[in-house]
């Protein structure tokens, strides 16, 4: 079998790094590897200048239709930049914007919303975070409660989000509300973009344990929505919404980030002399292999998306073990420097400056976020194996 990618991709991969080495600050991997999830404000001018250098090139777009302003890439090619990116440690080459709204906007939005929002977001001009989870309402995301009425051309929305990831930095929310109370509840849902300058929303931050204020609740007292900005169908939102977390959940951009960090490991042992020691090399090297089945994966899914097919329970599989491999990895670095791996970045003996305990910190959240591991084994479960449901 050779899994060897054609002549173009590997040129390609070589624009790509030529592109970073002439466009990146040169310490940028140093400076992102802390807190993804939160870039800190200073660098934030350095991401917004790179991501227009890339949606010139039309790189921020690359899979994106030509009909919709994209280059027309295919899975394969998307995946090669993604991989590419990552090992990287490139900054927003990506998000919320060109990965899932866009996409779900051209197949459930209206012409006069993809020609008002994916200019914009193939430019990289707006920021987005996705209003779904509530207080109530996470794995069983059809049971939220937030109610949207109609009022003449409008919507009137009230409830509560939490978990907002960047909604305290964001210009429009794709928000979920209920629309008929007395549906089923996954047929009274409706899809909305939520202009967040609108009146009567207040986000409070919720700070994580790394100390950073990257998620937050979101409080709606008689916010208006045009009815312009409902996507797809009234109440049909939750088949939306399920496009969107398809779009979410695939991608190799975690498992390869991840990896950069296990060679950054990799090094601090060779310094610091752990690896003399028998079981840290053979830790070290199962992680390896256990990288490269991840990234198997990710190509996997991609080369199904080529070939025309959904893949679901594949990429749950994705998710459900590149995620679970973080938290090992994380579990594993930290043990490796000892009572000192402990110390938070701020701390001047931390080993490494911190980049391990951060990871280890942020790391509880990848097997939550985006759906739980629980979640993804029962999508495996059910869409995978055929198995029932109880
Ligand atoms: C860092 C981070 C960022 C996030 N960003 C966003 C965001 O931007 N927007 C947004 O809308 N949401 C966001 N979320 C919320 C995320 O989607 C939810 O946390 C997640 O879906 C789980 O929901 P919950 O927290 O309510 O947990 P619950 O659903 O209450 O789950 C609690 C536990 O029960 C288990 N469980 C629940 N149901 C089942 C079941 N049927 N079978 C087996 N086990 C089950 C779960 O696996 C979990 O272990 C974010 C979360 C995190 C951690």
């Amino acid at each position: 079998m050779d899994f060897k990618f054609g002549i173009e991709d590997e040129g390609f991969r070589e624009e790509i790094r030529a592109f970073c080495r002439a466009e990146l600050p040169a310490d940028w991997g140093l400076a992102a590897y802390n807190d993804r999830e939160d870039t800190p404000k200073e660098l934030g001018e350095a991401v917004r200048a790179f991501q227009r250098k890339l949606s010139v090139k039309g790189w921020l777009t690359l899979a994106w239709p030509k009909e919709h302003g994209g280059l027309g890439a295919g899975p394969m090619q998307q995946l090669v930049y993604n991989e590419e990116m990552s090992a990287l440690r490139a900054p927003g080459f990506g998000g919320m914007g060109v990965a899932m709204v866009g996409p779900t906007l051209m197949l459930h939005g209206t012409d006069e919303q993809r020609a008002k929002f994916l200019g914009p977001i193939s430019r990289g001009e707006l920021s987005w975070c996705q209003g779904f989870s509530e207080p109530g309402s996470g794995s069983d995301l059809a049971s939220l409660q937030t109610k949207a009425v109609q009022d003449g051309d409008d919507f009137v929305v009230n409830g509560q989000k939490i978990w907002t990831s960047g909604a305290h930095k964001a210009d429009y929310c794709i928000l979920l509300a209920r629309t008929d109370p007395d549906a089923p509840k996954h047929k009274g849902i409706s899809y909305f973009l939520l202009d967040m300058k609108s009146p009567g929303i207040t986000i409070t931050p919720l700070t994580n344990m790394l100390g950073s204020d990257a998620f937050n609740q979101m409080f709606m007292d008689n916010v208006r929505i045009p009815r312009a900005n409902l996507v797809g169908e009234l109440n049909r939102g939750w088949y939306v919404a399920t496009t969107t977390l398809d779009f979410e959940r695939s991608g190799i951009q975690r498992i390869v980030f991840a990896e950069t960090l296990l060679d950054d490991l990799i090094a601090y042992a060779r310094a610091s002399g752990l690896m003399a020691k028998a079981p840290v090399r053979n830790k070290l090297a199962e992680l390896k292999i256990e990288f490269a089945v991840g990234r198997l994966l990710s190509y996997r899914i991609a080369w199904m998306q080529g070939q025309g097919l959904v893949p679901n329970a594949e990429a749950s599989v994705g998710k459900l073990f590149s995620t679970e491999l973080q938290s090992r990895f994380a579990v594993t670095a930290l043990s490796l420097l000892g009572s000192g791996g402990m110390l938070t970045r701020d701390s001047a003996r931390v080993p490494a400056d911190g980049r391990f305990s951060s990871y280890y910190l942020a790391a509880v959240s990848y097997t939550i976020a985006a759906g739980t591991s629980e979640v993804q084994r029962n999508i495996i479960a059910q869409r995978g194996l055929g198995l029932p449901r109880d």
